[in-house]
């Protein structure tokens, strides 16, 4: 990856750090080389350097590594916790309100989670089945391929 200069490089590397909620830390900040970590003290990081042949900024290490998605972890956990629990009600009643799932989480799981992260679990556990019908019919269909090729 090309940067025109250590500025352009720096610009980037904010806005990716702003989009993913990560807090990251430039060790080295000159205008040849560039050095940033993340200050969760996770694998990632990253280093770019001048490169002289094409006179631009070249990126050269790259670790994408974090852990420090606390937060995000959480989520998915809970989201995951849902998704099992509730799976077969959310399919039995596919138009069940989300208001319904949230009191029944909040009740028998004590999972207080925002209102964004039913909507995903729910809409997840459909959409899964969706996919299993999709498979389902494409194995099927499959077979039925070959038996007439035969
Ligand atoms: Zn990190």
């Amino acid at each position: 990856m090309r940067f025109e200069d250590n500025i352009q490089f720096k610009e980037t590397v904010k806005k990716y750090s702003i989009a993913k909620g990560v807090k990251l830390r430039f060790l080295k900040n000159e205008p040849l080389r560039t050095r940033v970590c993340c200050k969760e003290k996770c694998p990632w990081k990253l280093y770019a350097s001048h490169d002289k042949r094409f006179d631009c900024y070249v990126l050269k290490t790259y670790n994408p590594m974090h852990k420090c998605y606390r937060s995000n972890e959480n989520t998915m956990l809970s989201c995951k916790m849902i998704k099992k629990k509730f799976r077969d009600r959310i399919l039995m009643e596919p138009k069940m309100k989300i208001s319904t799932l949230q009191e029944m989480c909040k009740s028998e799981l004590e999972v207080y989670a925002t209102y964004s992260m039913y909507q995903r679990a729910k809409s997840d556990v459909l959409k899964e089945k969706q996919g299993s019908y999709v498979e389902e019919f494409a194995s099927h269909w499959g077979i039925c391929y070959r038996v007439v090729t035969l």
